[in-house]
């Protein structure tokens, strides 16, 4: 099946780039913060992307991700806290990665701390100034001239003048040839640095006024935002890879100068197809009340508070299923419960075949046949829903269908179309990058559930009536079934309820 990415610089789905190895970039985390959901919906989405073409497609993927650990808002965290930027960011990306394993995120190949990768930064901006793209503004630093590179904007459709005028994390500065050029090595300030010179003479690493700098031959400073990536992504991929992602925030101007920065370079051009990136993927923003979730509007929640209400499995199911990753997705609570009631279903099924399965001796005779029962072909709509742009909430409705209809269908059903049902889930959920764990239940609970039995047995149902209620309140129902009675944990909403109060 002929898979499609919508690659968002040409506006068209294209094919995946033949390759033997598949090269994709993903902007990392800057790390001044606990990560939020906003966070978790770009990185769940891009962890099941490189699982996906890895374990679906058969692909060989090299999937990198920086982290942003050197950054005026860590600079501006480490001061307020009177702690070194160094320790604020180690901290942080050490809860990012705690959080990313909670949420079973483990497809990245490698991370790269902007910090370890200095002397690649140091050399791409002397590469550029060589090339006559950047230039010095004194006791500032060193500049990317935008009107140097005539394709600036490409990428977010912007003119040059709109360019201009933006002004997000571009460090201002009144010496700037162009309002929108940005800096890709901000020299330390504040300080007598030719005393410094002398005084760190041998060293390359101090803190200056509560800044990190680095000595270069370009002075004492510290890489810009935008040349972290391309220097991290030249040493491992070379000039041109294939697929790089990010959040829609960051396609202007990050992405637009990493473009302008990368293929200044190497000369390579768009138009005779040879940009620096085959396909740019972007996923639209996680919204909270309408407004996108992000640490400096202050309107979020983070992975771990999220994960005290629900589990892993809810976060990534309701980023799969509720938005294409193109699109925004407001998030609320009921949004997540939602996710929950759904994901319980599913698994919900899966137990109960099982348990027929199990509990069936001899096979089951019945008369739905597997076409009958699975007459559409749920796997084929389920992977050309994938194929078509990573559309997971259209190949998430399939397995609703397959789950409905199981449900509707379960006692007339055959043995294979049960087993084929169930397999079909598994599988599907499987691809999704769910490792699908069905619930112990407690002796304890069983054990009442087998009282409960003798006096149905016996017929003394208000006997068994109080021990379905006592099984009830300790978070258990119990269907009865010609089979014997299927168990399974009461949906939690219930206990986010108290926990929420
Ligand atoms: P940051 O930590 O702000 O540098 O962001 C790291 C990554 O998370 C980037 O790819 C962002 O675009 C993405 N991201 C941050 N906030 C959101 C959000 N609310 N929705 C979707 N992606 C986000």
């Amino acid at each position: 099946m002929a898979v499609k990415i919508f690659d968002s610089l040409s506006g068209e789905k294209k094919p995946l780039p033949r390759t033997k190895e598949l090269r994709l970039f993903v902007c990392g985390p800057t790390v001044y913060d606990c990560a939020h959901l906003g966070h978790a919906r770009t990185y769940i989405f891009f962890d099941f992307l490189a699982k996906y073409l890895r374990k679906e497609l058969g692909l060989k993927v090299f999937y990198l991700q920086n982290i942003t650990d050197i950054d005026d808002k860590i600079i501006a965290r480490a001061k307020k806290e009177g702690k070194k930027p160094a320790d604020i960011a180690k901290f942080y990306t050490k809860a990012y990665f705690e959080d990313m394993k909670k949420l079973g995120i483990d497809a990245v190949t490698k991370y790269a701390p902007a910090t370890k990768f200095i002397p690649q930064i140091i050399n791409q901006v002397q590469r550029l100034i060589k090339k006559g793209y950047g230039y010095e503004i004194p006791n500032d630093g060193y500049y990317f001239d935008i009107s140097k590179f005539k394709d600036y904007g490409k990428l977010s459709r912007r003119s040059a003048e709109q360019a201009e005028s933006a002004t997000s994390r571009i460090d201002e500065s009144v010496g700037k040839r162009n309002k929108g050029d940005f800096c890709m090595w901000k020299f330390s300030t504040g300080a007598d640095l030719r005393g410094l010179d002398a005084d760190l003479r041998g060293k390359k690493f101090t803190v200056i006024d509560g800044e990190p700098a680095w000595w270069s031959t370009l002075g004492w400073g510290r890489p810009g935002w935008h040349i972290e990536d391309t220097a991290i992504t030249e040493y491992f991929f070379g000039p041109q890879y294939d697929i790089h992602g990010g959040g829609v925030d960051l396609k202007f101007p990050h992405h637009e100068a990493e473009i302008a920065q990368q293929e200044a370079l190497s000369g390579k051009r768009y138009d005779r197809d040879e940009s620096f990136v085959k396909i740019w993927m972007h996923t639209g923003f996680l919204l909270a009340r309408g407004k996108k979730m992000s640490k400096s509007l202050g309107n979020f929640i983070t992975i771990r508070d999220f994960l005290k209400k629900h589990s892993a499995d809810v976060l990534r199911f309701m980023v799969l299923s509720s938005s294409h990753y193109r699109s925004p997705m407001d998030y609320s609570d009921v949004l997540a419960i939602q996710a929950e009631k759904n994901l319980n279903n599913i698994f919900r099924l899966i137990a109960k075949i099982n348990f027929r399965l199990k509990n069936t001796k001899g096979g089951i005779t019945n008369t739905i046949s597997v076409k009958g029962y699975t007459g559409q072909d749920y796997s084929g709509l389920f992977k050309s829903g994938l194929a078509d742009d990573l559309n997971t909430p259209a190949a998430i409705s399939i397995l609703f269908r397959a789950v409905e209809q199981g449900n509707k269908m379960f006692r007339l059903s055959s043995r294979e179309a049960l087993i084929k049902t169930r397999n079909f889930i598994i599988g599907s959920l499987k691809t999704l990058g769910f490792a699908p764990k069905m619930p112990v239940i407690p002796a304890k609970i069983r054990k009442l559930v087998a009282e409960r039995e003798k006096f149905r047995g016996s017929k003394q149902f208000s006997h068994s009536d109080r021990l379905r209620k006592k099984i009830e309140g300790l978070g258990y129902e119990v269907e009865d079934t010609p089979r014997g009675p299927f168990l399974w944990p009461k949906f939690s909403l219930k206990l986010w309820q108290k926990n929420r109060d």
